[in-house]
């Protein structure tokens, strides 16, 4: 090592943490990337002269924009949406949208980021991209729902296209929003374009596995994780976070796999049930009906519910944070790991802490990241696109065999780059490098 990957870095970083100073879940995620690059930049000095990593680090387009709507009161509301067009190097934008009171640009940036290197990894055609906005959900009907996501798509639709971006859900954008949103794009376009968003209804071009997608895929991943050491799901004792769609059906699977899945959590608190969460009453609770996690009691009265608190204090050997970043700190892995952890796949996008995840790797514990082990539910959005563009669509088996032959590819890519740069079992570094070979290099194929 002669030390320029390191120089180079450092001062790319260093002017992100000039000019983004305002955005701390930037340059965490930008931080923990190019921490893992060094060794790549050390033996390729052509992406240091082709400053691919000052390329890279900053958004192709940010789209910031007004949302206006009426609420049933008739009260006009003005709310702020985003779309950072991250990358286009593999492929379209692609990348879901977010509607939390959280989001804001520095929030859309990170996500937008971390997709870049996902979509790299799924090995499908697909650029990265993010987008969404502040507005709150919680406690609005159908109607002002709908409304939003029609006044969202107004403006959003003169910059999508099945070749330009495709935007799909994430936390607070389901099915139900995506239909909205689609009909506006086809309503204002007069084009019925399936291939300009994913996460659609069976009826109207969606993919099967699609919804399940996310969730299954972070259980196959830690599926080869642990199959890698010559282990299984078999009777583990598994605890999930958050109690949405990725939480879900992570939880269905393990299950299926042989898991017993022991908590769940939402905003709050967390329910345990030590012979094995019911989750057609969660998904009765959660999806038929909005409910809160806590109404579990009145279904099974053998659960407990912990008000507030932190589920990682339930003991597990298999952890999947999938509720939301940052939600798994220093303490909790700690705990974790004192409590006989085994191994931990990240559902959501960046929800263990660099400090978290130092105490993992020091304690050996096998650690899927997000961007690898959540990687599902937007491989099956480019099966989706797939369909779509074809005007075909597939059978739930068949999709479900793609997904899990992709989260093993990913799986072995990881591996392999990690072993091929000195450290094995290192899945965060693998991850980051090869994702990041795959867009630097086609980003010098293609030129300044
Ligand atoms: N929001 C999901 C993610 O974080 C899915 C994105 C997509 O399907 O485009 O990867």
């Amino acid at each position: 090592p002669n030390g320029d990957g390191l120089r180079l870095t450092a001062k790319v970083f260093s002017d992100i943490e000039r000019r983004d100073a305002d955005q701390p879940e930037f340059r965490q995620a930008v931080h923990e990337v190019l921490e893992s690059l060094e060794p790549a930049l050390e033996r390729h000095a052509d992406y240091i002269d082709d400053r691919v990593l000052e390329r890279l680090c900053e958004p192709e387009r940010q789209i910031i924009f007004r949302v206006p709507w009426t609420d049933d009161a008739g009260d006009i509301r003005v709310n702020r949406g985003f779309r950072v067009e991250f990358n286009s190097a593999l492929g379209p934008y692609k990348g879901g949208l977010r509607f939390h009171p959280s989001v804001d640009l520095g929030i859309v940036k990170f996500l937008g980021f971390e997709q870049t290197f996902k979509n790299a990894l799924t090995g499908l055609p697909i650029g990265g991209g993010k987008g969404g906005s502040d507005f709150d959900p919680k406690g609005r009907s159908d109607a002002e729902v709908m409304r939003f996501c029609q006044s969202f798509m107004t403006e959003l639709h003169r910059h999508l296209g099945e070749y330009t971006d495709v935007p799909a859900g994430d936390v607070g954008v389901g099915r139900r929003e995506i239909g909205y949103l689609f009909g506006q794009y086809k309503r204002i376009t007069n084009r019925y374009e399936s291939g300009v968003l994913t996460g659609k209804g069976l009826n109207w071009g969606g993919s099967q596995v699609r919804t399940e997608a996310t969730g299954y895929g972070t259980v196959y991943f830690v599926r080869e994780m642990l199959r890698s050491r010559g282990e299984d799901l078999d009777g583990r004792r598994v605890v999930v976070s958050g109690s949405g769609n990725v939480a879900i059906y992570a939880a269905q699977k393990a299950a299926e796999l042989g898991a017993t899945v022991v908590a769940l959590s939402d905003s709050g608190g967390y329910v345990v049930d030590d012979s094995g969460i019911d989750l057609d009453a969660v998904r009765d609770i959660k999806e038929a009906r909005s409910g809160r996690i806590k109404e579990y009691l009145d279904r099974h009265n053998r659960a407990r519910y912990v008000d507030g608190g932190n589920i990682w204090d339930v003991p597990c050997e298999i952890a999947l944070p999938c509720a939301t970043q940052n939600e798994l700190d220093r303490t909790a892995a700690e705990t974790l790991v004192r409590n006989g952890l085994v191994a931990v796949g990240e559902g959501a996008n960046m929800p263990t802490t660099p400090e978290a995840v130092k105490v993992f790797s020091d304690a050996g514990v096998r650690f899927g990241p997000g961007k690898a082990a959540n990687a599902g539910g937007v491989a099956t959005s480019g099966l989706e696109m797939q369909q779509n563009a074809s005007r075909d669509s597939w059978h739930f088996d068949y999709t479900d065999k793609r997904l899990s032959d992709i989260m093993a590819d990913i799986h072995t890519m990881c591996s392999e780059t990690a072993e091929a740069y000195g450290a094995p079992g290192n899945y965060v570094l693998g991850a980051n490098i090869a994702g990041f070979i795959k867009v630097a290099d086609t980003m010098r194929d293609l030129g300044v």
